[in-house]
């Protein structure tokens, strides 16, 4: 059995440091205007130039999503993309559209091509079409169990099969939507979706629209489009037997500190999983990690032949218990203390807790200090600060803050 590569969203140059720190084999990130997602997850070339260079260092991959259904319109950017992409060594661009996958094999035929999972590919003979187009490896359809992808992988054995494992889903066939487009005249086929599948709906008889009978589940609103996240932590054995090569989170538009969590979490398991598949159990602290970071309560979507069934999220929008309180810019080993850039407000006797790789370090907050010594009651976004900790702590390690609102981090 080779061991599959953990892959990591990387939405900003800072998101793939973090990545890398905590235990990513490789990155996909946006390209501007190109990836089907928002333009606060998109790199410049100068950032993605920056952020190979620093990956590969860490002999961590770095792949760019090129990923929008072009029109004639976006082809002149798209092959001025293509060049810019190869120059700068990204190892692979991941494509849904043939006619992009065609001017990559065209212009730079050897530039590694990754088949998104919006191309929707379901079977044996979808995967040997593609692998004749010059594609390496196929994200396949998240709508097939492991039983249909373990079969694919013994099929078609020479080319490399990547899954999801977890994150947000859409309620559509392999996220290709059209409610954001129809609802807001945003299209999510060109990484502009205003999640219109996340909003609570009510139905509404003709000559009555002032009595909307309300979709009830548990006393509260369903969300009856929304779908619950992706986790299969539980599940990493059989996902290993079924011979894919990558395994891969959603979340480029996700928090530095859900990249964090989701990192290391993966991580530890992983590894426990490669070294010992019949022995391995999912253990409760890695799912409470998982509980730390926003979802919308947890599903194994198609993977276990369940249809997806459990998979409306009829509780509520978000749940979120813990957020970004800061990240490190510095260890003062003479002082032994770590300098921290606050992102959000902080306040003396809060939870707070600072993730590394391998580790959680309970936090004083009470002990947070400006830089010339003084305690803080309290600290806010942006502002420089000092805590106590013993052990040396690498530059951008995480600091968490236990939160009592459900809505997420924007950070
Ligand atoms: S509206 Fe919902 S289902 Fe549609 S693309 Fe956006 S997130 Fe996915």
């Amino acid at each position: 059995m080779d061991r599959p590569e953990l892959l990591i969203p990387a939405g900003n140059l800072e998101k793939l440091r973090t990545a890398v720190l905590y235990g990513a084999d490789a990155v996909y990130t946006g390209v501007e205007g190109l990836s089907l997602r928002a333009k606060q997850a998109e790199f410049t070339m100068a950032d993605l130039a920056e952020g190979v260079r620093e990956a590969h260092h860490q002999k961590v991959k770095v792949y760019a999503a090129l990923n929008i259904f072009a029109q004639n319109s976006d082809l002149q950017l798209v092959t001025a993309r293509i060049g810019d992409l190869a120059e700068i060594g990204v190892d692979a661009v991941i494509v849904s559209d043939p006619g992009i996958l065609r001017i990559v094999r065209k212009t730079k035929p050897h530039l590694p091509v990754h088949l998104s999972t919006q191309a929707n590919t379901t079977n044996s003979e979808a995967v040997r079409f593609w692998k004749e187009q010059g594609v390496s490896r196929i994200v396949l359809a998240r709508e097939l169990n492991l039983e249909e992808i373990a079969r694919i992988g013994a099929e078609v054995p020479q080319i490399e099969l990547e899954l999801f494992i977890h994150g947000a889903m859409c309620m559509t066939y392999s996220g290709r939507c059209f409610l954001s487009a129809y609802l807001t005249g945003r299209s999510s086929n060109r990484g502009e979706c205003t999640h219109p599948c996340r909003w609570e709906y009510a139905l509404t008889e003709r000559s009555r629209p002032e009595e909307p009978l309300i979709l009830e589940e548990d006393g509260r609103y369903s969300y009856i489009l929304s779908s619950k996240d992706l986790r299969m932590i539980q599940y990493l054995p059989q996902i290993l037997t079924a011979g894919v090569s990558s395994l891969k989170i959603e979340g480029r538009m996700k928090t530095v500190y859900y990249v964090a969590v989701v990192t290391r979490t993966y991580r530890w398991a992983l590894d426990a999983a490669f070294k010992n598949p019949d022995g391995y159990r999912c253990r409760p602290e890695w799912l409470a990690e998982l509980d730390k970071v926003s979802n919308r309560g947890y599903t194994t979507g198609f993977y276990l032949k369940n249809k997806g069934n459990d998979s409306i999220n009829s509780e509520q929008s978000y749940r979120q218990t813990h957020g970004l309180a800061g990240t490190v810019l510095q260890y003062l080993p003479t002082e032994r203390k770590i300098l921290v850039e606050l992102r959000n407000r902080l306040v003396a006797g809060d939870e707070t807790e600072l993730l590394l790789p391998e580790t959680t370090i309970p936090l004083e907050s009470g002990k947070m200090a400006d830089e010339q010594g003084n305690l803080l009651a309290e600290g806010h976004n942006g502002y420089r600060v000092r805590f106590p900790v013993e052990q040396e702590v690498p530059v951008g390690a995480v600091l968490r803050r236990r939160i009592t609102n459900v809505s997420p981090d924007k950070r």
